[in-house]
C-alpha cells in the first residue's frame, strides 16, 4: 500500500539523502507535505524491502552468470574429449560425451532463459536437436545400455523443456 511519501514525484531524491543522513525527517516532511512520523515507516515498510529484494535479484543474477561462464568452459573441455573420442574411433566414449553435452546445454539453455539473455531455445523442436537425436539413436544401435541411459537423458530434457512452459514459438507462456 503506497503511502505519501511513495507518490511523491521527488520520492527517490527523498530517500537518498535521508539514507545520506543529509536530510532530516522534519525537513522530508516538509517537502513531502506529510508530518515527520510518516517518513519513518516509509524507509522502513516501503523502501527497505524493495532494497532487499533488488540486491537479492543482483546476487542471483552475479551468481546465474558465474555458473553460466563455468558451463560454457567446460562445455569446450566436453567437446574437445568428444572430438578425440571420434577421431580415435571410440564411440563407446563419444556417447558418453554426447550425453555429457547434451545435460550442458539444458542446463545451459534453462540458465540463459532465466536470465533473459536471449529467447528461450525451445530445446525438442529445435532442428538441431531433432538430428542430435536422430544421430545418436542410430549410433546407439550396438550400445543398448547406453541407448538405455541416453534415451532417459532425452526424456528428462523433453521434462525440462515442459517445465519452463515452452510453447513451442521461443517465449515463456
Ligand atoms: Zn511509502
Amino acid at each position: 500500500m503506497p503511502c505519501k511519501v511513495c507518490k511523491h514525484p521527488k520520492r527517490s531524491e527523498i530517500e537518498q539523502q535521508i539514507a545520506a543522513r543529509s536530510l532530516t525527517t522534519v525537513e522530508a516532511g516538509k517537502i513531502v507535505g506529510c508530518h515527520n512520523s510518516t517518513i519513518s515507516p516509509h524507509m522502513h515498510s516501503c523502501v527497505a524491502p524493495n532494497v532487499l529484494e533488488r540486491v537479492q535479484a543482483e546476487a542471483k543474477e552475479r551468481q546465474s552468470l558465474n555458473v553460466l561462464d563455468q558451463l560454457r568452459q567446460s562445455r569446450q573441455v566436453t567437446l574437445q574429449i568428444l572430438d578425440r573420442a571420434l577421431s580415435k574411433g571410440d564411440y563407446r566414449l563419444a556417447l558418453k560425451t554426447l550425453v555429457v553435452e547434451l545435460k550442458q546445454l539444458m542446463f545451459e539453455a534453462k540458465l540463459t532463459g532465466e536470465l533473459n539473455e536471449a529467447p528461450q531455445v525451445n530445446l525438442v523442436l529445435s532442428p538441431e536437436y531433432v538430428r542430435f537425436r536422430q544421430e545418436m539413436m542410430r549410433m546407439l544401435g550396438p550400445y543398448p545400455e547406453l541407448r538405455e541411459e541416453v534415451a532417459q537423458t532425452l526424456l528428462e530434457a523433453d521434462a525440462a523443456n515442459d517445465e519452463v512452459g515452452n510453447n513451442g514459438n521461443g517465449k515463456k507462456q
